[in-house]
């Protein structure tokens, strides 16, 4: 056995984009949306790469009625009521840009029959986001068997993983469509620093890309972009999906505590912390979000009451700004994609991989203004 893989991986810090001669005249000839088909799942998709990702602060009901117009995909975190969901899922025209998600607990599931039982009398039909850190147990595949069995018509995602084998696994045996890969690239993950585990997301987004085609699946790359040329890279590492949590972090969509200012005469502010009160309409300005990842202890603590004996917290809370609506992220978003094509010569983001050639690179930008 090798004990060393002496091959360096790469992270989207690492490359650059080449460009390429094009016969594109403007970015507005550019088409960011593709019809998805899949392997297993009867339905199509007509969407843009973009996933928003099942974050309780981001995978929000909000988020989904305003990225919904935009063709941007949320998938909700698992955190709301059934009746939360059915009420949601009654009102929504399009759920085909939605994901529910679930945890391989009974709990989970019963939950997910339940809501998919009422919403299908409606016509509506939920894609799944089976979701776990670690996609490498045997129980994880026979969870995504089951869902398929259950619900057969669904478009089924299931992760996280970051190699091949197990991608072709879940593909093969737990018969999911899109394979979701990333362990430890995430903005508030701490997994490397607890575990010593990961994997640089540009290689393994490339590596599982190669083998879920070869066998007519999906991969969608979650976590660590942190600039739109980063989106840019992971699409044109070949994967077809890109799930981002950050990137929507401080949108006004988002859910959880809002630190806000207040007017209080003479042009002074005062700041405070609010948990999020959908029945509250706010006049008072948002400063900032506490953003944390979903294995963190703010999360453990207001889920699972507190962390369990036998584990650790494997993610960090952030404060960050505000970043007004999901609309105008999604745009930026969109501008950079575009432009990225654009300098590539692909008309279309199914060409995006394609069409892409990396260079391996010292220096990505250059930093002189930036904050040491
Ligand atoms: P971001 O876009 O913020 O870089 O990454 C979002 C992704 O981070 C999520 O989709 C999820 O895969 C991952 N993530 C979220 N919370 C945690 C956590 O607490 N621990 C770890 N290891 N990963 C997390």
């Amino acid at each position: 056995m090798q004990k060393i893989i002496n091959e360096t991986k790469l992270d989207f810090d690492d490359v650059l984009i080449r460009p390429k001669r094009s016969t594109l005249n403007s970015r507005s000839e550019v088409d960011l949306v593709r019809s998805y088909s899949f392997k297993y799942s009867p339905r199509k998709l007509l969407a843009s790469p973009i996933m928003i990702a099942n974050m309780d602060t981001v995978g929000t009901f909000g988020m989904a009625k305003t990225l919904c117009p935009h063709s941007a995909i949320t998938c909700l975190h698992k955190h709301y009521t059934k009746d939360q969901y059915i009420d949601f899922y009654k009102q929504q025209t399009n759920s085909d840009l939605v994901f529910y998600s679930v945890g391989t607990s009974e709990k989970d599931i019963d939950k997910a029959i339940e809501v998919f039982k009422v919403i299908e009398q409606s016509k509506q039909y939920p894609n799944i986001c089976l979701d776990v850190a670690n996609g490498y147990t045997e129980q994880f595949v026979k969870t995504a068997y089951r869902l398929r069995n259950l619900f057969p018509e669904s478009i089924i995602m299931a992760g996280n993983v970051v190699t091949q084998e197990m991608t072709e696994e879940l593909i093969i045996h737990g018969r999911v469509d899109i394979v979701k890969v990333g362990i430890g690239s995430g903005s508030v993950c701490t997994t490397r620093l607890k575990t010593g585990v990961g994997y640089p997301q540009l290689s393994a987004v490339m590596e599982c890309a190669d083998a879920a085609h070869g066998l007519g699946g999906h991969i969608c790359s979650d976590g660590g972009c942190k600039v739109v040329g980063d989106i840019a890279k992971a699409l044109g590492g070949n994967t077809d999906f890109v799930m981002l949590g950050g990137f929507f972090a401080g949108a006004d969509e988002c859910e959880g505590e809002w630190k806000y200012e207040w007017l209080c005469g003479q042009g002074t502010f005062k700041e405070f912390w609010q948990p999020f009160d959908p029945e509250v309409p706010t006049t008072k300005r948002k400063v900032s979000l506490k953003y944390y990842g979903m294995s963190s202890k703010n999360a453990m603590n207001k889920h699972h009451n507190g962390v369990a004996h036998y584990r650790t917290d494997e993610g960090k809370c952030v404060t960050v700004p505000y970043k007004g609506t999901a609309q105008e992220i999604i745009m930026d978003i969109y501008g950079g994609l575009r432009s990225a094509c654009t300098y590539i010569g692909a008309n279309n983001i199914k060409d995006f991989g394609k069409k892409t050639t990396f260079i391996q690179v010292n220096n990505t930008h250059n930093k002189i203004y930036e904050k040491p």
